[in-house]
């Protein structure tokens, strides 16, 4: 990374990142309140930093040694990032919870269980629309109909909306109805659809692989970064490792430690996601209180008024009064981090 002096020019900035094009390399540049930086997008031994260092109008060029370089603290110069969707305000001082079906189903559906879940206390409605599904013969969304009922129950509500982009060909699409856009746990390996997602300049909760370590879920990040979109909230949902679990009582194994990790190594929200995480409804409110003790910074539930008619992650559904529950109780602990902070 290059720190650019307060005072320098955009003649010298320009001069650093011909210098650094000139080497075959891409500049990622942020103008700070304060300080121009520079970030080096691949083979940073292929500069010579003590000619950067030397360049007019610069401070200072050091090397980041995690190899997730553009998602650090370090780098970023924040100890926190917080993102405002749609006037949501996500990692700030408040819980975010976002809540809703796993898939839209139908208007009425929709409507029915977003009114239930904005009274239960969540500020993001969210609603699957290109569904991920393992099987070609289970529900796979209603694709753009899905995103109608999506922006109609939001607007009408006031409520802030999610769903997964699941194809780059649906990026822009998917941007033009709903307020956050979630890259699912299968696709975090994607780049061409992290690179599609980040460019609709759009809040992005990024999914966790469920075979993903933390330093490859942070390494994929970059992609985002790169494509100039810093609008980042970490989903930690469960791992399954390769070759399965060794505990079949739930459905992925919530890895809790994640959320510190990820607290003290980068400044986005972390985001919780019990439901996929367990599988189980009776699981959610003890690890959405755990998650909250351990640093996240919202939830994102899976709500459904007739849980045994849903269309997909029935069984993991909280009926809406269990989210009320689990809101109040989540607000408590979340009070009692922010006062032992
Ligand atoms: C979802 O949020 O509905 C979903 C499919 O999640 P994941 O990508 O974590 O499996
Ligand atoms: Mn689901």
């Amino acid at each position: 990374m290059i720190i650019m002096k307060p005072a320098a020019k955009a003649s010298e900035i320009q001069a650093v990142i011909s210098r650094i094009g000139s080497a075959g390399l891409r500049a990622d540049v942020s103008k700070g309140e304060g300080q121009t930086v520079i970030g080096i997008i691949g083979d940073e031994s292929r500069v010579d930093f003590d000619r950067l260092r030397a360049m007019r109008g610069v401070e200072s060029a050091r090397h980041i040694q995690a190899p997730y370089k553009l998602m650090t603290k370090e780098y970023l110069q924040e100890d926190s990032i917080s993102i405002d969707a749609n006037g949501i305000r996500v990692g700030g001082n408040e819980m975010v919870y976002i809540a809703g079906p796993c898939s839209v189903e139908s208007y009425d559906q929709l409507a029915r269980i977003a009114a239930q879940v904005k009274d239960a206390g969540a500020q993001v409605l969210r609603g699957g629309t290109f569904k991920p599904r393992t099987s070609v013969h289970s529900f796979q969304g209603l694709g753009e109909l899905g995103l109608k009922h999506l922006q109609k129950v939001g607007n009408d509500l006031g409520m802030a909306t999610i769903t997964e982009v699941r194809s780059e060909s649906h990026a822009e699409l998917v941007a033009s109805y709903v307020d956050i856009l979630q890259i699912g746990m299968r696709n975090m390996y994607n780049q061409d659809l992290l690179e599609a997602v980040a460019r609709q300049n759009k809040p992005i909760l990024f999914k966790r692989g469920n075979s993903a370590q933390i330093q490859e879920f942070l390494s994929y990040g970059q992609y985002i970064i790169a494509a100039g979109n810093r609008q980042i909230m970490l989903c930690e949902r469960g791992i399954l490792p390769l070759g399965g679990s060794f505990e079949p009582e739930t459905r992925n194994t919530l890895d809790l430690a994640a959320i510190p990790v990820l607290n003290s190594k980068t400044p986005f929200p972390v985001i919780a996601d019990p439901s996929h995480a367990t599988g189980r409804k009776d699981l959610i409110l003890p690890m959405s209180m755990a998650a909250v003790a351990a640093g996240a910074k919202g939830l994102i539930i899976e709500v459904h008024d007739r849980p045994e008619e849903a269309l997909s992650d029935g069984p993991q559904a909280l009926l809406p009064s269990q989210l009320k529950e689990l809101i109040r109780k989540c607000d408590e602990i979340h009070e009692l981090v922010r006062r032992s902070d």
